[in-house]
């Protein structure tokens, strides 16, 4: 059985085939960051602009690699949300086309529940599981009790992970997107400066980081007014410090409360060096065992689509020509809906 997926919901448009629901045949991902890098992140505009030339060239160019052709595919799956409309709609309009053209099924895929399943390219699922989301838009505790099925034990109440690193990052002029450029800074600084940890009231796995990402700012403020220098290395250490110790505490603390086999790590702050060592370190003696994806698979992709779609497909869902971009669609009504 062969899957494409097509994924256009931020800044990369990508097509990806995947056999079998969990073998990776081509994995094609065309980055525009270059082109947003002067605006310091992501303009939805421009983004649209860059898909549409782009998805065409991508699309060939997966089929060419794979040496397949789009009869050869069972579905066609694609982002229908969350992410930017403009950006959704090239792929999903895509999407529609080739899936009318050659009358193949359709299947709308959630991105975040894309993001958990790239894990099951690598390794087979054993439930429970609870994933920790950490991407651009989005920080969550998602349970999972069989394929398909998402529910929220916890999330951010402000800003996303990825999000406060990119906002950090531009406070200390690094340039867009800034959460590996603090990731690498940190690695040579040292936690010089007690930033605060955000646990929030006792027992809850929500997440907040605006307050920390405040604290970053006020700090260097106060810095400059005083002529004081801070080594960058130091700031990115003791922000990067308060964002892992928060996100590996609350989800090993998760993990033993329901007693779940698996913990996944998804989305692009899972890249993180300083997130996934401090996992590692966690989970080391655990009875649950710790999934990360590998660096390719965390940032979007369309293989992660490819994953979550096929299961959506092997369960039965399936899209109408009605199919829409879908920027701001739940994850747990996504997984509770049966077309
Ligand atoms: P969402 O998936 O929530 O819709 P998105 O698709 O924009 O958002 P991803 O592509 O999953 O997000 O991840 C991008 C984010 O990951 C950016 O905020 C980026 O700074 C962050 N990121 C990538 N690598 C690292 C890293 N090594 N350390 C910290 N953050 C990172
Ligand atoms: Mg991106
Ligand atoms: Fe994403």
């Amino acid at each position: 059985q062969y899957i494409l997926a097509i994924e256009t919901s931020c800044d990369e448009t990508a097509v990806a085939i995947v056999r079998n629901e969990t073998e990776l045949v081509t994995n094609i991902v065309a980055s525009q960051i270059e082109s947003h890098k002067r605006f310091g992140g992501v303009v939805p505009e421009i983004a649209s602009r860059h898909h549409i030339e782009q998805m065409t060239i991508t699309l060939e160019e997966a089929l060419q690699e794979s040496g397949l052709t789009i009869d050869d595919m069972d579905a066609i799956t694609v982002t229908e949300g969350p992410g930017l409309v403009g950006a959704l709609l090239v792929g999903v309009n895509a999407a529609k086309s080739i899936a009318f053209a050659k009358q193949k099924p359709l299947v709308g895929v959630h991105h975040i529940a894309g993001h958990i399943y790239a894990n099951r390219l690598e390794k087979e699922f054993e439930f429970p599981l609870l994933a920790l989301v950490v991407s651009g838009g989005h920080t969550e505790l998602v349970l999972m009790r069989e394929h398909g099925s998402f529910e929220i034990i916890g999330e951010t109440r402000d800003d996303a992970a990825g999000e406060a690193y990119d906002k950090v990052a531009r406070t200390l002029k690094l340039p867009y997107p800034g959460g590996p450029q603090i990731d690498q800074l940190a690695q040579d600084g040292e936690e010089t400066i007690d930033f605060p940890r955000a646990w929030l009231e006792d027992g809850s796995y929500d997440f907040s980081f605006s307050g920390l990402k405040s604290a970053v700012i006020n700090r260097l403020h106060k810095a400059k007014q005083k002529d004081e220098f801070l080594k960058p290395e130091d700031i990115a250490a003791s922000f990067q410090a308060s964002v892992v110790e928060v996100l590996s505490t609350k989800a090993f603390r998760a993990a033993e409360e329901y007693g779940v086999k698996q913990m996944i790590v998804a989305g692009g702050v899972a890249a993180n060096k300083g997130l996934r060592a401090a996992l590692h370190e966690k989970f080391k003696s655990s009875e649950t065992e710790l999934l990360i994806p590998p660096l390719h698979l965390c940032t979007d992709n369309a293989a992660m689509i490819a994953a979550a779609g096929a299961v959506a497909y092997n369960q039965g869902h399936r899209s109408g020509w009605e199919l829409n971009a879908n920027p701001g669609l739940d994850l747990e009504l996504y997984g509770d809906r049966k077309q």
